[in-house]
């Protein structure tokens, strides 16, 4: 059989420990054979994050503005114990933050859904696609520990000196204070990619802050979301029979556990983070949600939406069998084989895409998983297999 042709490469973003080693296979079982595979490498292992101090990371997000489609392996963020266990000279930022610092943007991710994982909110029936705002807030923020009495401020310095003033807070004591801050040009990318994003799959969009108690900072969200809606978007959903729906954060969560599913929530950045775990293990699994961050630029980075599993991994240093779930990797480099498809108007890397992922699905559905899936299925006697027997029945349906 001929391989399918690439004319431009996709980025690759390698990464850690157990999704590392289902990276290796997944290229070796599921796409070298079939494609003639051109892709732009880049390690970003820690190891090699450690050794280019971390400019690896900054050099994957910029080849990712080159080519525009780049499909990333979950990576460590180093904490205290990642400095003594790769011998670190720093505590290198998280990789996810970093790229998504230079690309902006909005991460999407949505459940995986088959036939025999039933979600545990009964009433869902359609997929809650999470839209998380992927710039600032906690994530670009700064903190002090404060060591006594005495008084905390923001300072507003505009460029010709002049100073505005806000007190946070006299302190008596010790306590802690932490500054955050978004921009509104990012915060109008974040709507617009939303605004697109339920126009092109055809959902009602949900949004949601705490506008009431954060009257200028989460209230800045809601106005400009409103604004870009009202002069851009609001004919065309019309149009398409969809709807913007805008309330408090509480409420929003109430109405998800029951609502039946099928429209996209968009988040903050830290509800993003939180609610995508919430949602995802809620649908099943961590291992069953797809991810992309979609730049205001059109620039898509593919990856799965959860960590390295490190536990997996170190059974697997000792030997022992793992079964650990490839299928949020697999879709990621489906979903970037895809989007590189439809850009280069490339049919047959689309095709195998849609291929891929069927048979990714009819393996699960024939009762065929691994051990995470076995646990909550409803199908009957399953066959529960290993990291690299479940790959191969992928493999074999393919
Ligand atoms: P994790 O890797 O997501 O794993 C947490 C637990 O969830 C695992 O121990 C496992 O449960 C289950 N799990 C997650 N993915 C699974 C899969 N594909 N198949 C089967 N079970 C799965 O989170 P973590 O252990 O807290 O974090 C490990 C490392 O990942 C950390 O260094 C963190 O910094 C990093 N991380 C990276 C990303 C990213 O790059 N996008 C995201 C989050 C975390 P059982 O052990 O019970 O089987
Ligand atoms: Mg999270």
């Amino acid at each position: 059989m001929e391989k399918i042709k690439m004319t431009t490469p996709l980025v690759e973003m390698d990464g850690d420990e157990m999704t590392r080693i289902l990276w290796k296979m997944i290229k070796d079982e599921l796409l070298l054979p079939y494609i003639d595979l051109k892709t732009e490498y880049y390690d970003l292992g820690l190891e090699h994050r450690n050794e280019t101090n971390d400019q690896v990371t900054v050099d994957s997000a910029m080849a990712t503005k080159k080519y525009k489609v780049a499909v990333k392996c979950a990576t460590i963020t180093p904490n205290a114990a990642r400095m003594d266990e790769y011998n670190l000279k720093e505590m290198w930022k998280s990789p996810n933050g970093t790229i998504r610092a230079i690309l902006d943007g909005t991460v999407f991710r949505a459940p995986i859904v088959v036939k025999g994982i039933e979600p545990c909110v009964k009433n869902w029936k359609k997929p809650i696609t999470i839209a998380r705002h992927a710039y600032g807030d906690v994530y670009k923020g700064s903190e002090m520990k404060i060591p006594g009495a005495g008084k905390v401020e923001l300072v507003y310095t505009a460029e010709d000196g002049t100073q505005t003033k806000e007190l946070v807070h006299n302190f008596d004591g010790p306590g802690i204070v932490q500054g955050m801050h978004n921009l509104n040009k990012s915060i109008e990318s974040f709507a617009r990619s939303c605004f697109s994003y339920a126009l092109d799959t055809k959902q009602d969009l949900w949004f949601a802050t705490k506008d009431t108690i954060s009257k200028k900072y989460d209230h800045t969200f809601k106005d400009i979301f409103q604004e870009i809606y009202d002069a851009e978007y609001d004919e065309k959903f019309k149009e398409a029979g969809i709807e913007y729906f805008y309330t408090l954060i509480d409420d929003a969560v109430a109405r998800v556990m029951k609502s039946e599913g099928g429209y996209i929530w968009a988040c903050k950045n830290y509800d993003g983070d939180v609610m995508s775990d919430m949602v995802s293990s809620a649908f099943g699994s961590l291992a069953m949600m797809t991810s992309v961050l979609v730049s205001p630029e059109g620039y898509y980075e593919y990856e799965a939406a959860h960590g390295t599993v490190q536990r997996h991994y170190y059974k697997h240093l000792k030997g022992e069998e793992t079964s650990t779930n490839s299928v949020a990797t697999i879709f990621a480099w489906t979903g970037a084989l895809r989007k590189r498809g439809e850009l280069d108007g490339n049919k047959e890397l689309m095709e195998f895409a849609d291929r891929l992922e069927k048979a990714t699905i009819d393996t699960i559905e024939a009762g065929e998983m691994t051990k995470d899936l076995a646990l909550i299925t409803t199908i009957e006697n399953p066959t529960v297999l290993n990291s690299e027997g479940f790959i191969k029945a992928i493999a074999k349906r393919l």
